[in-house]
């Protein structure tokens, strides 16, 4: 007897997944596939569980084959069928990747997991120096956002740093029609907003004594400054003004590596120079590290002993931080909350 559904209309055989000679129909949303069971169950454990269960008298066929409907994504399903049978598919971007891992934490298919797990590891790096090594290909604020809120739900959690920096810089008004999102885009780029004034502050305030918000035009010279006139002082200012007009959170702005971009650095003395990009480094790397904090994650090296694991790197160690003192740390800070 045939029990397929009583109407089929608007329903899609999948091509490239739709094989004539395979026994098991796959049924998600309007979509159709047609796959071998065996080669399911032996990728995905939880299918392996689902199709060992002797099937009733009265279940489902399609075109005389079982049919076992799924109530997933039909996306999120193609994607993860694709990844199993077509030996053409890459996924190139951040997203059919988050798709395809979602599915695999869902249905228990470590090595496809895996897998993803390791093209977003290239595209959303833990350390300075990866995310140095990005250069300008950073992910689309679209797709980082899926990225983050997918490497919550499969506890991902070493991925949702980076991704939600990236997602930051969406522009807000994307998200208009999706209040929560909209709420949360704006709640992380507040407390981005903080560690990006101490940002600014930490790197200009050790050579400078900030008496009151005008004392911008009485800031001294650093104390190693060798310039006979005030030209150091006077372009460091200028960039500190540039510097905290900046959007807060765009990432590039904070994270450049060309720290002296916006002063005229032919205006600084030597020692300024090294002074100020001696600090810069220092700061760059003590704002990376704080990032995870940002979004109620573990810090970089719990998160980096979670991504060896995932990624099969168990005996890996993660790599040492140094903290270098800092001379006089928010001072500046602490001076503007208080008359802000
Ligand atoms: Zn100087």
């Amino acid at each position: 007897m045939d029990n397929s559904p009583p109407s089929d209309a608007g329903l899609t055989k999948v091509e490239g997944l739709w094989f004539d000679s395979d026994p098991l129909v796959i049924k998600a949303g309007t979509r159709l596939f047609r796959v071998s069971p065996s080669q399911l169950g032996y990728h995905a454990k939880a299918f392996g569980d689902i199709l060992s269960m002797p099937l009733a008298a009265d279940a489902e066929t399609y075109e005389g084959c079982p049919l076992l409907t799924l109530q997933d994504d039909p996306q999120e399903v193609e994607m993860f069928l694709r990844a199993i049978y077509d030996p053409s598919f890459e996924p190139v971007s951040g997203i059919p990747c988050a798709e395809i891992l979602r599915f695999s934490h869902k249905y228990d298919a470590p090595s496809l997991r895996r897998g993803m797990l390791k093209r977003l590891a290239l595209l959303y790096p833990t350390t300075l120096t990866d995310f140095d090594m990005l250069g300008q290909q950073l992910p689309a604020p679209g797709n980082a956002r899926i990225v983050a809120a997918v490497a919550r739900e499969c506890q991902v959690l070493w991925l949702v740093p980076f991704a939600t920096l990236c997602w930051m810089q969406a522009p807000a008004e994307n998200y208009t029609a999706d209040i929560a999102s909209r709420a949360e885009l704006w709640a992380a780029r507040e407390r981005y907003h903080k560690l990006w004034t101490r940002h600014v502050i930490s790197i200009h305030d050790a050579d400078f004594e900030v008496r009151t918000h005008r004392a911008f035009s009485s800031m001294r010279q650093t104390r190693e400054c060798i310039s006979a006139d005030r030209s150091c002082a006077t372009s460091l200012m200028r960039k500190y003004s540039r510097d905290m007009s900046t959007r807060s959170y765009d990432m590039l702005a904070i994270l450049e590596d060309e720290p002296l971009r916006g002063t005229d650095s032919r205006k600084l003395c030597r020692n300024c120079t090294r002074v100020f990009l001696d600090r810069f480094d220092d700061v760059r790397q003590q704002f990376w590290d704080a990032l995870p904090g940002l979004y109620a994650v573990e810090g970089w090296d719990e998160l980096e002993k979670m991504k060896n694991k995932d990624l099969g790197k168990v005996d890996a160690e993660p790599a040492r931080r140094v903290y270098l003192p800092r001379e006089k740390p928010f001072l500046a800070l602490a001076f503007l909350v208080a008359h802000s």
